[in-house]
């Protein structure tokens, strides 16, 4: 049997992506990418091209492919497919030849790729955490239909699946996700509206794609982990609790109903994370190993409902229909564009998710077609929310 699994990475210029391949790099006895999927970073593909010479690769639109073909031809690198759109990242997703799919493009954008990886039967190492707020129940069914293994590499949940592995579902009291509470926790509630996209973008603890970096920063990344949680390990929103734990070491606990709790700790660098998803069953090998005797404290806290709303949101959300958990992400990913463009203040993020779920019918899509028509409209009704801000006096 051959050892070397081969890989096929969507989102491979992305942060995760990126990672990915830089773990490929340092285990080449066990991982060879050969299929990659990423949007429009063609200076980076053309690297990662020259590197690993794929057999396909895919880029976001039919014009992005041309370039890309011209650009493969002139530094000479031949015998690569390129194909686009969401039809080419499927085609590097089902690929025969592909073993393992990393799940890594951001946002909804990557999750028909993930559905049909899924269906095709390959094991999936998620990152794309919006694929399972938007329609964990539908790749869910689809995995345990296709026996499929689905791995997070979300390092909260790369974690809790680590912890899981001491004791039985129904022993399991509850679970934490740690959150680092990002670079506002202290900041003072009346300076939020102020919060420009530069300082939003530095986080104190990880460095990630701009989106989850945003994310991070009004804590929706958490909520959409509390929905991601509850999708992966079957829990119900109240059994999946979040602690602020500014120092970002124990990535998430388990509690266990004797009193227990089993926590995750390693070095703040997500090629652990998908080195694990990558190797699973086994462990591997590595360099990414976290100095105990540098150690000096660990802090925890409730997170603050008023500085944070989009925790709350998330809940609700949770609570409410499938339709809400699609609306909460689809609002978030036009709120935090529009953030990022100086269209929308940081405290219109939240006000703008509030609106879209008020608007939103419960209900539960039956496919992933229709899952993405909800998460369309609820694009629109942001879009509106959004420009409607726009042309109000700031409060
Ligand atoms: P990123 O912005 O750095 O990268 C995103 C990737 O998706 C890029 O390769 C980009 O080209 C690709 N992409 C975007 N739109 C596309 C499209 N329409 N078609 C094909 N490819 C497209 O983001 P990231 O930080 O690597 O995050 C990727 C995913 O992993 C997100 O869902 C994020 O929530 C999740 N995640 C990231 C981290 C992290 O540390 N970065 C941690 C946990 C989870
Ligand atoms: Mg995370």
């Amino acid at each position: 049997m051959d050892l070397v699994k081969k890989i096929a990475v969507l989102g491979s210029t992305g942060s995760i992506g990126q990672s990915t391949l830089s773990i490929c790099a340092s285990h080449p006895d066990r991982f060879l990418p050969i299929a990659l999927a990423a949007g429009s970073n063609l200076q980076v593909l053309v690297e990662q091209c020259r590197r690993w010479r794929p057999q396909v690769v895919s880029v976001a639109d039919e014009a992005l492919a041309a370039q890309l073909s011209t650009l493969l031809a002139q530094a000479g690198i031949s015998a690569i497919e390129v194909v686009y759109g969401s039809a080419g990242a499927v085609r590097v997703a089902t690929l025969p030849e592909v073993d393992f799919v990393v799940a890594a493009i951001v946002g909804v954008a990557g999750l028909e790729a993930t559905y049909a990886a899924v269906l095709s039967g390959k094991t999936v190492g998620l990152a794309n955490k919006e694929c399972l707020v938007a329609a964990g129940d539908l790749i869910l069914a689809a995995a345990r239909e296709h026996n499929v293994d689905l791995l997070p590499i979300d390092s909260e949940h790369n974690a809790v699946h680590q912890c899981l592995r001491a004791g039985a579902p129904p022993e399991v009291k509850q679970i934490w996700l740690t959150a680092s509470g990002g670079p506002f926790r202290n900041t003072p509630l009346e300076e939020f509206d102020r919060i420009t996209p530069a300082q939003a973008l530095k986080h104190p603890t990880w460095v990630m794609g701009q989106r989850i970096t945003i994310d991070s920063a009004t804590m929706l990344n958490k909520g959409l982990e509390i929905i991601e949680a509850c999708r992966l390990f079957h829990l119900p929103p109240t059994q999946v609790k979040v602690s602020v734990h500014p120092q970002s070491t124990i990535h998430s606990l388990v509690e266990y109903i004797d009193g227990s709790i089993l926590a995750q700790i390693s070095v703040t660098d997500m090629r652990l994370p998908i080195l694990y998803a990558l190797s699973w069953p086994e462990r591997v090998a590595s360099d990414l190993t976290f100095d105990l005797a540098a150690l000096s404290r660990l802090d925890f806290q409730p997170p603050d409902p008023l500085r944070f709303p989009c925790l709350r949101l998330a809940y609700e959300a949770a609570a409410a229909s499938q339709n809400h958990c699609i609306a909460l992400n689809a609002a978030d990913e036009v709120a935090v564009a529009a953030f990022l463009k100086g269209e929308l203040s940081f405290n219109g993020i939240p006000r703008t998710i509030e609106q879209v779920l008020a608007l939103t019918p419960s209900g539960s899509p039956a496919s992933i077609a229709e899952v993405l028509a909800a998460d369309l409209g609820a694009r629109e009704q942001a879009r509106e929310i959004v420009a409607a801000s726009h042309r109000l006096p700031s409060r």
